[in-house]
């Protein structure tokens, strides 16, 4: 499936493992409750790229009790951000090592700072590579709240589920995988509402910098499922179609 054709996008190579996919570099902001990670999971199927989650690598860390993962957890379950530093290495290891930058990535939840989107913009310019676009997933601040307080995910892959939204199937059991769902400690108490502020006070100056870049497009998330992903891919391919 081609969407588009463009400079920043080529069908790939059916030997790299992705028939029929496109290669775009793509970046997804959205606050907490903003539905970012099942739609940045959804997304990449639909393009054929690959997904990378900065929170669900701190949280795999984390459990896994690497150096990495002790360091991050503490910073995790507060609900604020793990310093530039070691975010910014550990996503630009991840994505040099797994070669991910080749076929076309989706990152979600990175960069959420200036200095790491500036570090990330050096990072993929000394391999020849850029980000082609900038989503962002504006949900009302209201909405997010509540959302955020009825967010379950699931122990064995994270997929996200919420009770009045999104339920499971069967209560507690996610319906992909069959593991136990758990609310996480940063969607509780005062760290849901922490992770927000960082989000308006920090996150957000992004979009300026994106916008600078000509990169920026925006997606209303207030609406169902299914109907945010058709004006995602509708609106990434408007936008690559564009500029080519
Ligand atoms: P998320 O699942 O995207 O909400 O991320 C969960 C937590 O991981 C955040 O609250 C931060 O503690 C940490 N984290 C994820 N991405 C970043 C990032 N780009 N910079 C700093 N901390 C991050």
């Amino acid at each position: 499936m081609t969407f588009w054709k463009g400079d920043a996008i080529h069908p790939l190579d059916e030997s790299q493992g992705h028939p029929g996919a496109i290669m775009v570099n793509i970046i997804l902001i959205g606050a907490q409750g903003s539905g970012k990670g099942t739609q940045a999971e959804r997304l990449a199927q639909n393009l054929g790229i690959h997904h990378v989650s900065s929170g669900d690598l701190f949280r795999k860390a984390s459990e896994e009790g690497t150096e990495l993962g002790r360091k991050a957890r503490l910073y995790l379950d507060r609900g604020e951000l793990v310093p530039d530093d070691l975010t910014v290495s550990m996503i630009l290891h991840y994505i040099a090592e797994s070669n991910y930058m080749r076929d076309g990535v989706l990152l979600d939840g990175f960069p959420r700072t200036i200095a790491q989107a500036q570090a990330l913009d050096r990072g993929l310019l000394s391999a020849d590579r850029h980000i082609d676009c900038a989503v962002y997933l504006n949900v009302p601040h209201e909405v997010l709240l509540s959302r955020l307080s009825g967010r379950y995910i699931c122990r064995a892959a994270q997929h996200v589920y919420n009770r009045e939204t999104n339920p499971p199937k069967v209560p507690g059991i996610c319906d992909l995988d069959g593991s136990e769902l758990y609310q996480r400690p940063d969607d509780q108490g005062s760290a849901v509402q922490k992770r927000l502020n960082i989000f308006f006070e920090e996150t957000i100056r992004l979009l300026d910098y994106y916008q600078k870049q000509g990169k920026l497009v925006e997606v209303n998330g207030n609406q169902p499922i299914e109907q945010v992903q058709e004006t995602l891919l509708e609106v990434i391919r408007h936008f690559m179609a564009e500029r080519s």
